[in-house]
């Protein structure tokens, strides 16, 4: 019974929640009636179906609605930063910014690099411009310099699919992604994002950690993050999505900007700030190893 009353309770929350915020993109509707209505899959014995719901909607309540919430009154000391120049499209490496290339604390590093969503579910879709699809983007060039710089770097996806056979539900989706880097022995779990909101007016970058062990590498990615890029410091914050929780080495979410704002989607569609971002991730990586 206690737990009816929590559930509703939590409900409420949610429902109120929208009322305030009435354009939580479509997919996140799908989201929360794919992951309350699927049943787990999750490994038998972990948890009984009840705490399994009620983790479901606490998981979506923080990731969707709470988390951009809290970036509306954290990490905002930083002004908001003027776009960059679309001008040289053209051209991929900001050669003049890749001051940790030489560094060799990469070799025999092994990385898992999880661009987020895919398939079925491309996440948040605004301005013109498929989370899923950004994500993948930067991932793989993201690879490509962890790769250069001597790290053995696994993907989870290099495609646009799901990771879990298409039609399993979002926890085994998740699950999958988690037993990839637990295969591979993973050093750091990387996940790769793009965030959404409500206001159209909320910019910037921000990094989530689940477990207190994974806190420094979420500062250095989030620091060289906004070094690189100049975007808004939204900070690092602590979460409980899946993919955090259940890894077992320092495992990161970096949400590398909003597509919701015109401006920000405008930059994160571009081939320049995307190799911004990939420069401010490989350069906190870079420092997470060279001060660990
Ligand atoms: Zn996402």
């Amino acid at each position: 019974m206690l737990q009816k009353s929590v559930i509703v309770l939590i409900l409420c929350l949610f429902v109120s929640m929208l009322s305030f915020a009435p354009a939580v993109h479509a997919a996140s509707i799908s989201d929360l009636v794919k992951t309350i209505g699927a049943p787990s899959m999750e490994a038998a014995g972990d948890k009984n179906s009840s705490s399994n719901f009620l983790e479901n909607i606490f998981n979506f309540v923080f990731e969707k609605l709470l988390n951009p919430l809290l970036g509306l009154s954290r990490g905002a000391s930083t002004p908001e930063q003027p776009a960059n120049s679309l001008k040289s499209v053209t051209q991929s490496q900001p050669e003049g910014t890749d001051v940790k290339q030489t560094s060799n604390s990469l070799q025999g590093k092994t990385i898992v690099v999880d661009p987020g969503h895919g398939g079925s579910n491309p996440g948040a879709v605004a301005n013109g411009t498929r989370e899923s699809d950004h994500n993948l983007a930067v991932s793989l060039a993201l690879q490509d310099k962890l790769r250069k710089a001597g790290a053995k770097v696994v993907m989870t996806r290099t495609a646009d699919t799901t990771v879990a056979p298409e039609g399993n539900s979002l926890s085994t989706e998740l699950q999958k992604r988690v037993d990839i880097a637990e295969a591979n022995q993973a050093d750091l779990f990387v996940s790769i994002h793009a965030n959404s909101n409500p206001d159209s007016k909320i910019a910037g970058a921000m990094t989530f950690f689940s477990q207190s062990g994974s806190e420094p590498l979420a500062k250095d990615i989030q620091a060289a993050l906004v070094n690189t890029t100049g975007a808004k410091d939204r900070g690092v914050h602590a979460a409980t999505f899946h993919v955090l929780r259940n890894t077992s080495m320092p495992s990161v979410l970096v949400e590398t900007g909003f597509l919701t704002n015109a401006e920000e989607a405008a930059l994160l569609r571009n081939d320049v700030y995307r190799s911004k971002i990939v420069q401010g991730i490989f350069n906190g990586v870079v420092q997470y190893f060279d001060n660990h």
